[in-house]
């Protein structure tokens, strides 16, 4: 694979999210400029402005009439060039206007094509929810000429952003992407910013293919790594907290983190940075600092190969609601083989995605998305005479996870943990430790849950500190 080798490279993801006013656009433009003054290059990847995303998932759909697309597309163009009105220079205004009716005119007929038809696919759906991303780096490119940073926008098409798997879950192919980057990012990178865009990617039948939700990052970390660069994500918090302060309002940003960590903090539902960029970062040892749009100054969080332990070893604990369990018990079970590997088959047909796992010689409990209950009962009901169990399960819980370096090596976190539940008289539905040696998961009531995080924060993360 080549590698493309710049000294001095930073990345920026900006959350399209946050730039909802001129003052926005302004903070970044000030940030970018000061960033190419100590760093050789700068490459932007930016994802859609502020609910554009939601609105074309909310629109990928068969229209009633052609008037309600007419509808949709005055909106999305009127959002883009309502912050293009903002600037001065009117030649900078028209190219970006010309640029994005281009480019929304395409866009037009794919809503077309789909009402026409009656149909949609993943592929239609893919081509229609790109365009947040197709259009936002226009409006950055225009603000950023406007305020004297000479900036160039190159599509996942131009820049060769080159995609592998399946419509709407899509992985970047690192080794075609770095050569066409050397080719098309290259060049333009010695001479001025340049803007990526996040979210999707082309495959080699030329069909656009997104990364999931919240995929921008994703790009970013991929991006980071082909150009071996320090990443810096902008958002409008500055980091990983303790706990969700909405429930815990004394809760600490977490100042280092450790791939796994943050990891497993994404996936557990952490919003600030999608898990599946730590891995292009973790391949080449890469930094990835969390950044605060609207506090410039102030140090974020900072991601890296770096294990920090914490006094207390657990550094954050979070909760996931709307949770339930599913409990498959068979006393013949322990004699029958393949009697988990049907029972995970079925879940996995459905798509229904497990959380956690607790299993005994006679039964098997798993955790799932609430809305995912009826359905794996029922679809578990089918093979029950097969194997001759009972499906049970329960409604109305939710997930707590802690997670810190050092979990697995440290005696007493977990007896500490549920001690600290015992005392307050909550009940455990389902346990998991081990399975990551820097995570502690279990299930408890909703109407426990506050409780527990609250409890669980005090004795591990504001005593001790
Ligand atoms: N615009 C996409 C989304 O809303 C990707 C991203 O924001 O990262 O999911």
């Amino acid at each position: 694979m080549v590698d493309v080798v710049v000294k001095n490279i930073l990345v920026l993801k900006i959350g399209g999210g946050v730039l909802q006013n001129k003052d926005c656009f302004e903070r970044v433009v000030k940030i970018v400029k000061q960033k190419r003054e100590e760093f050789g290059g700068v490459i932007i990847v930016l994802s859609a402005l502020f609910g554009v995303t939601d609105f074309l998932i909310d629109n990928t759909r068969v229209f009633s009439n052609e008037g309600d697309i007419s509808e949709v597309i005055k909106t999305i163009e009127g959002k883009h060039v309502s912050y293009l009105n903002l600037l001065n220079n009117k030649k900078f205004v028209e190219e970006a206007i010309i640029d994005l009716r281009g480019k929304i005119s395409v866009l037009e007929k794919f809503f077309y094509g789909t009402h026409y038809l009656k149909e949609i696919t993943p592929r239609s759906k893919d081509l229609i929810q790109c365009y947040g991303e197709k259009l936002s780096p226009i409006v950055l490119e225009a603000f950023l000429k406007d305020y004297g940073v000479d900036a160039e926008f190159l599509d996942a098409e131009k820049a060769g952003i080159m995609c592998q798997g399946s419509f709407e879950n899509a992985f970047i192919d690192l080794e075609k992407t770095s050569n066409n980057f050397l080719v098309n990012v290259l060049p333009v990178l010695k001479e001025k910013v340049v803007l990526l865009p996040g979210f999707y990617g082309v495959d080699e039948n030329s069909d656009i293919k997104t990364f999931g939700r919240g995929g921008t990052d994703y790009s970013a970390g991929v991006i980071a790594n082909i150009f071996s660069a320090k990443l810096e994500i902008w958002k409008d918090v500055s980091g990983f907290m303790s706990a969700d302060p909405k429930l815990i309002p004394n809760a600490k940003q977490i100042n280092v983190l450790s791939y796994d960590e943050a990891e497993e903090l994404g996936y557990l539902g952490a919003k600030i940075l999608h898990p599946k960029t730590i891995n292009p970062l973790r391949k080449k040892d890469l930094c990835a600092e969390i950044k605060n749009l609207f506090e410039p100054e102030r140090k974020g969080t900072i991601i890296c190969s770096k294990k920090e332990l914490h006094d207390s070893i657990i550094k954050s604990v979070t909760l996931m609601k709307n949770v339930g369990i599913v409990t498959i018990k068979s006393s013949t079970m322990a004699s029958s083989s393949g009697f988990a590997t049907k029972v995970f088959d079925v879940l996995g047909a459905n798509k229904i995605s497990i959380n956690l796992i607790a299993t005994t010689e006679t039964s098997i409990s798993v955790s799932i998305n609430l809305k995912d209950v009826l359905k794996a009962v029922s679809e578990l009901n089918k093979i029950g005479k097969e194997f001759d169990f009972e499906v049970t399960s329960r409604e109305d819980l939710s997930l707590i996870s802690v997670v810190g370096e050092g979990m697995r090596e440290t005696p007493g976190v977990a007896g500490k943990l549920f001690s600290v539940l015992g005392e307050k008289n909550i009940n455990i539905e389902l346990i998991s430790q081990g399975a990551s040696s820097i995570n502690i998961s279990f299930v408890v009531d909703t109407t426990n849950v506050n409780l527990a995080v609250q409890e669980i924060h005090k004795k591990f993360l504001e005593e001790r500190v």
